[in-house]
């Protein structure tokens, strides 16, 4: 707990899983005097209050805003360019805005002309998450022993960006400052990727026992139709818990990071026609050196203590 709040009024839009966690987190060390939320619906205003981890609740987020120290904008990245444009009018002299956003590039983009001067610009993303999403979902832990990535754009008030970063060390986050082009490439092949990926495998698998389901119907083959799902204890389990993941939060982020992605995508595909290759051809040596390559990277993730766990209730994004 610390002794003096570090920010009087904080506005926080989007109380989902991101800011209802951050919300908790400031609770629990009295970041904040005070915290106004905001969402899109009545309902989760309502749950933020019961729950608590807001003060009062606001209609608009221009409201919600008025007189804020600090502004969190916590929404899917798509919402942030009108959500800046209609806050900009009611933002305080020196106050600091942050986001919570996975795409980094976009954000600065969407945000930073919208604000007056002598308002301090502090994007951030903390890399962490659950599958779930909404006010409900948030908890003050998740952020702990994660990296929360700054990407402030050139000139930006150093103590904007050292209160910024205070706030993510009191969430337990290891907290990097980096430039959002940069962020957006990593972030592309480390979480956008996988995400991609997991989305595709799913619908394939589940398409697959769809057609599975109608040969049987029609007498042609003998075979159990929920195999694909009741067997998925393997690797597609993991996949399908990623895949569970907001889906639009997720269409934000492939649109804002279409570059990145499909330049990593580009380079996975033809990753992934050299493994077809290799089986092709049986050429097993080949394949056992990827796969102790990428043995090796895990053991590096674990040492880094980063690896998390086969938790349930545990995803990056
Ligand atoms: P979430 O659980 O789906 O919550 C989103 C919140 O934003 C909801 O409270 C929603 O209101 C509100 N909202 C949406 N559009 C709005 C608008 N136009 N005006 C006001 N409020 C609006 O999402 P989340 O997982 O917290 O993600 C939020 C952000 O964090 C995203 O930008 C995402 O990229 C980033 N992020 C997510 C993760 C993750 O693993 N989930 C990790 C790191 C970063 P209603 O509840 O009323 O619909």
């Amino acid at each position: 707990m610390t002794s003096q709040p570090l920010f009087e009024k904080v506005a926080v839009i989007g109380l989902g899983l991101i800011g209802s966690s951050l919300c908790h987190v400031m609770k629990r060390e009295g970041l904040a005097s005070s915290i106004a939320g905001v969402a899109r619906s009545k309902e989760t205003l309502h749950t933020a209050l019961r729950i608590g981890f807001i003060d009062t609740e606001h209609e608009t987020a221009r409201a919600a805003v008025d007189g804020a120290d600090l502004i969190v904008l916590a929404t899917p990245v798509g919402a942030n360019s009108v959500l800046a444009e209609q806050i900009a009018p009611s933002l305080k002299q020196g106050a600091i805005i942050t986001d919570v956003g996975s795409v980094k590039v976009s954000v600065i983009r969407d945000v930073q002309p919208h604000l007056p001067d002598g308002v301090h610009f502090v994007p951030g993303h903390p890399v962490a998450g659950t599958e779930y999403s909404g006010p409900e979902s948030g908890f003050a832990e998740l952020f702990e022993n994660r990296y929360c990535i700054l990407t402030p754009p050139d000139g930006t008030d150093q103590n904007a960006i050292d209160k910024t970063r205070k706030l993510w060390r009191a969430a337990g986050s290891i907290v990097e400052i980096m430039d959002a082009d940069h962020h957006d490439r990593v972030l592309a092949i480390t979480s956008h990727l996988p995400h991609l990926i997991a989305y595709t495998i799913v619908g394939t698998a589940n398409d697959l026992e769809g057609q599975l389901r109608e040969k049987k119907a029609g007498g042609e083959i003998k075979i159990r139709t929920a195999d694909v799902v009741k067997y998925s204890a393997g690797g597609f389990r993991d996949f399908t818990r990623i895949a569970a993941s907001d889906p639009v939060m997720w269409r934000d982020i492939f649109l804002n990071n279409k570059d990145a992605v499909l330049e990593q995508l580009g380079r996975f595909i033809e990753d992934l026609t050299a493994m077809q290759r290799s089986i092709r051809w049986e050429e097993g040596d080949a394949l056992e050196d990827t796969f102790r390559r990428t043995r090796e990277i895990r053991r590096g993730i674990v040492e880094m203590g980063q690896a998390g766990s086969f938790d349930p209730t545990e995803t990056e994004e």
